[in-house]
This record gives C-alpha cells, sequence and structure tokens, in this order.
C-alpha cells in the first residue's frame, strides 16, 4: 500500500516581534482563509503576551496557535519562564522548542531541548523541535552528523508522529535572505526521515512532519514546499505580514 504523506503544516514564528497593533495581522489572515480550501494545517507562534489575543481571534477558523520555548518544569521558581502547562493553558496547541536562536542565545543543548519537548508533550502540546548546521558546519561537511545528534538527542520521551514536529532550519538561512537549495533541503530531510525511523519506528517516522525553515518567502515556497519530505514550513519574518504569510500558504492550496 503506498505511504500516507502526512498532512502538511506552515507555522509562523513571530519570535519577540509583535503588539497589539500586529493583531490587525491575524485579523487579516483569519479573513484571507475564509472560503479557502486548505491542503494544510496553519499555525502562528506569536509572542506569549499576544496568545490568547491571537487564540480568540482564530478560534472560529482553522488557524491554530502554539508558544515559542518552555521551561521543562511545570511551574516554580523560575522568573520569567513559562511552562508547556501555562502556554496550553493560554490556548496554545503546540510549542516551538530547540530553535537555533534560543540554542546560541541561551546555551541550550540537545538534553535541555529534550526536557523542554518532553514538558510539552507532558501538558499535551505538540512539540515543534528544531534543528539546523551552522555555516561553518555545512562547510566542514558535518552537516548530516549534526542533524543526527540533533535529532537523537532531542527528540522528546514518548515522541510520535501524532505529538512531535521536527523542524529543519540551517542556521545560515533563518532571517538572512538565504535559502537552501532543493536539492541540500532534499538531502536533509531524507537523512532526517531515516533517523526518525531508526529512533521512533518505520510506521511513525514515516508519518512525522519534517518542516522546513529558513528564509521561506511566497516567491521560493512552492519550489521549497514541493521537496520529497518537505511537510510544510515554519516561516519567521514573513508570518509576520498577513499577505506574504498567506502567499507562503498559497504553495498548499
Ligand atoms: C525562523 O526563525 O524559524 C525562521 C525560519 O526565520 P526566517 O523565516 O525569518 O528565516
Amino acid at each position: 500500500m503506498a505511504k500516507k504523506t502526512p498532512r502538511a503544516l506552515v507555522a509562523g514564528n513571530w519570535k519577540m516581534n509583535g503588539t497589539k497593533t500586529s493583531l490587525r495581522e491575524v485579523r487579516l489572515l483569519v479573513s484571507m482563509l475564509k472560503g479557502v480550501r486548505l491542503k494544510c494545517d496553519v499555525m502562528i507562534c506569536p509572542p506569549a503576551t499576544l496568545l490568547t489575543k491571537v487564540r480568540d481571534l482564530t478560534r472560529s477558523s482553522r488557524v491554530i496557535t502554539g508558544g515559542q520555548d518552555c521551561h521543562a518544569s511545570e511551574s516554580g521558581a523560575h522568573t520569567g519562564d513559562l511552562s508547556a502547562e501555562m502556554f496550553a493553558d493560554a490556548g496554545a496547541g503546540a510549542v516551538i522548542v530547540g530553535h537555533s536562536e534560543r540554542r546560541a542565545d541561551h546555551g541550550e543543548a540537545n538534553g535541555d531541548v529534550r526536557a523542554k519537548a518532553t514538558a510539552a508533550l507532558r501538558a499535551g502540546l505538540t512539540a515543534i523541535v528544531c534543528v539546523g548546521e551552522t555555516h561553518d558546519e555545512r562547510k566542514s561537511g558535518a552537516t548530516l552528523r549534526v542533524i543526527s545528534a540533533q535529532v537523537k538527542g532531542s527528540l522528546p520521551e514518548g515522541a510520535s508522529a501524532d505529538n512531535t514536529i521536527i523542524a529543519y532550519e540551517p542556521v545560515w538561512a533563518i532571517g538572512t535572505g538565504l535559502t537552501a537549495t532543493a536539492d541540500e533541503v532534499a538531502q536533509v530531510h531524507r537523512h532526517i526521515r531515516k533517523r526518525l525511523s531508526a529512533l521512533v519506528g518505520e510506521e511513525q517516522g514515516s508519518r512525522m512532519r519534517i518542516l522546513y525553515g529558513g528564509s521561506v518567502k511566497p516567491g521560493n515556497a512552492a519550489e521549497l514546499m514541493a521537496v520529497a519530505n518537505v511537510n510544510g514550513a515554519l516561516v519567521g519574518g514573513a508570518s509576520l505580514k498577513a499577505a506574504d504569510f498567506i502567499g507562503i500558504i498559497k504553495a498548499y492550496t
């Protein structure tokens, strides 16, 4: 029997961008999506300060909401941190963990990412686990080795196709305007698929979604989303404006 391709997801990572005025982009997105036959899921991961507002605005639409990063613990003395349970309480369905900006700015190692992703599952959220090589790692031919170590070390306990998503985001392509070529993306996504099958079993590994992220825009989305084993996109800058984000989502209409 032919293998079923996992349903794609286009997720917008707003990072540390957005205030109440940005909610007009959410309203716009919801109205632009009305009546569109979508062949993918759509998610917005706003800053935590806007999460409940975005949830309220998207409640009657097919747009789901996600959080950005979570603490591994359920609660406690961790000033400024947010737990996965808090994100779930605020209406998130998922949380992004292990983003390269967290790995670089906060020294998060694979073990930290795994603990956060495991916390996400504990709270009933989908863990979106980011992996990606730096420019130096790619230049030195270490890409696949780095990705293998990140996938193995960051996957949450109890990972399955229904609760975990991998986002391949080459660090050198994030926010730089540079994108990996279709061949580069195909090579890494094929490699991740194989690693997943080895780690969580063939059935789950073949169904787990693998997103591509790194300067995805309306102009390159169709080509990148057509690559084998690419099951959607994690979008930074281009998710901030509804018109750009919808241009990417349209790769799936
Ligand atoms: C990201 O931060 O997840 C990302 C992919 O950013 P950008 O699309 O801006 O490169």
